[in-house]
């Protein structure tokens, strides 16, 4: 019965593949903390994860925002020109406005929404979580008016409301709205941008970014406490090198990693071949063995340019490409050094494994910081050109220690934990709100629900 259901209501929309990722590994960081922990988690957590722009969107540009993500993301002048204006007073403004005058009405339909049957409205979520940044301003008028019977747009409102920060070192200000009850962010850096647009310390929870189930401390097989856990863990030496290479195919050999971003962006052939060179010179001067793993994500193109007969590698390298990979998790763990664009998840995945990181590119505006994120933290470094990144594989293979200090570091910075912490504050204030309804004292009832407010 759905008494012995807790509901939470995800908002993303998929402008890149890290709010989805983030809001699956929150789902499943709900269930295993159901199997896990049952005493202080007695209650399933069901996720309603909803596009609310694709599916709720009522016309362009709402209704396109994935596409025009991807345009522009190409084309990142133009990105950096919608980035900033949008981050002007004036911007801020349009947009709040302008989205509140054209989606109050299909928004409410989704924050309305049956968490178990999407096509009805009679039975809202108990909490909804933001993990987006574009999901905060009129999902809490929303949810105001609502809760608050349309007396006011302002207050009263009584679903909780959460924001999980999903960007690392840089975020858009419409991330941060003063009204949520918590604003979770996973950096120093993040915590100040959040407390410059007036969210209060106490209402501010720094763990680390969401990120899939592979890249937790005990890996994709946690089961026990943690404290079994970690022993069973040390015992099988679960994170061990060659034996993840093996079960992937590789050589056991120094590895060079190179990943598009989740849709494949960001120059990776001319990167490939650049590094491949670089590597079969070094493989030819020294006695060196030497592997490269391309992981190009959707970019089918780059896959087969990559891949025999297009391009021969030769017989000096180790060449393995990749389209989109589901175990990224093991591919990083296999690995020495990783070329990627500065995107939020794959750097604190990268972080977690130890991995020093060269970064490729990044979109202007909300990428822009996680470059310095990963400098100041001393796990690597951006470089722009091809031949630089070429230059810094030789200069770190070169030296082990370097590589070595740099791989302390990125697991200094990581937060392997981030994902269960999270998870384990919102179930918390899920059960609470279920109380409060058991006891009468909610709006999501039938008849407050179906209230519509102009
Ligand atoms: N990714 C993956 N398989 C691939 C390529 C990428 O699972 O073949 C994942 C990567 O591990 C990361 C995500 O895609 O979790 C990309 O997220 P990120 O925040 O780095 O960039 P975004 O795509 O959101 O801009």
């Amino acid at each position: 019965a759905d008494e012995d259901v807790a509901t939470i209501q995800i908002l993303m929309s998929d402008t890149g593949g890290g709010h989805r990722a983030s809001a699956n590994a929150l789902r499943d960081a709900f269930n295993v903390l159901h199997e896990t922990e049952p005493d202080r988690f007695p209650l399933k957590i069901h996720c309603d994860i909803v596009d609310i722009y694709t599916d709720y969107g009522p016309f362009f540009p709402y209704n396109q925002y994935v596409a025009l993500y991807k345009i522009m993301a190409e084309y990142s002048f133009l990105w950096k020109w919608f980035y900033e204006f949008g981050s002007t007073p004036l911007g801020l403004w349009l947009n709040e406005n302008a989205l509140e005058l054209s989606c109050f009405e299909p928004f409410q339909d989704c924050l309305t929404r049956n968490p178990f049957d999407s096509s009805k409205n009679d039975k809202r979520a108990d909490m909804v979580v933001s993990v987006h940044p574009l999901c905060q301003d009129l999902p809490l008028k929303i949810l105001s008016s609502l809760d608050s019977n349309g007396a006011s747009r302002s207050e009263g409102r009584v679903t909780p409301f959460v924001t999980v920060v999903t960007d690392l070192g840089g975020a858009h200000p419409t991330w941060f709205n003063e009204g949520v009850d918590k604003c979770f962010v996973p950096s120093d850096v993040l915590k100040k941008a959040a407390m410059d647009r007036q969210v209060k310390e106490n209402q501010i929870v720094q763990y680390g970014l969401p990120i899939r189930r592979g890249f937790w401390r005990f890996g994709a097989d946690y089961t026990g406490s943690p404290e079994e856990q970690d022993e069973a863990t040390e015992m099988e030496g679960v994170h061990h090198k060659p034996t993840i290479r093996e079960s992937l195919g590789l050589k056991d050999m120094t590895t060079v990693l190179i990943v598009g971003g989740g849709d494949g962006m960001g120059g990776i052939i001319a990167q490939a071949q650049a590094v491949g060179e670089k590597l079969q010179s070094l493989a030819a001067s020294t006695n060196e063995n030497y592997q490269m793993v391309v992981v190009c994500g959707n970019n089918k193109a780059a896959q087969t340019t990559l891949s025999p007969p297009q391009t021969n590698w030769g017989a000096d390298i180790e060449v393995n490409v990749q389209g989109f990979v589901n175990n990224m998790d093991e591919y990083m763990r296999a690995s020495d050094i990783l070329i990627t664009k500065a995107g939020p998840g794959t750097i604190a995945e990268a972080s977690i494994c130890g991995l020093p990181c060269i970064l490729s590119s990044f979109l202007p505006g909300q990428e822009e910081g996680n470059v310095p994120y990963v400098e100041e933290n001393g796990f690597g470094c951006y470089r722009g050109s091809v031949d630089g990144m070429a230059e810094t594989v030789q200069e770190w293979l070169a030296s082990p220690s370097k590589l070595e200090q740099m791989r302390d570091n990125a697991l200094v910075a990581a937060r392997p934990d981030a994902t269960l912490d999270i998870a384990r504050d919102l179930a918390d204030m899920v059960y609470v709100r279920k109380e409060e309804l058991k006891k009468g004292g909610g709006a999501n009832s039938k008849k407050e629900t179906q209230t519509k407010t102009k």
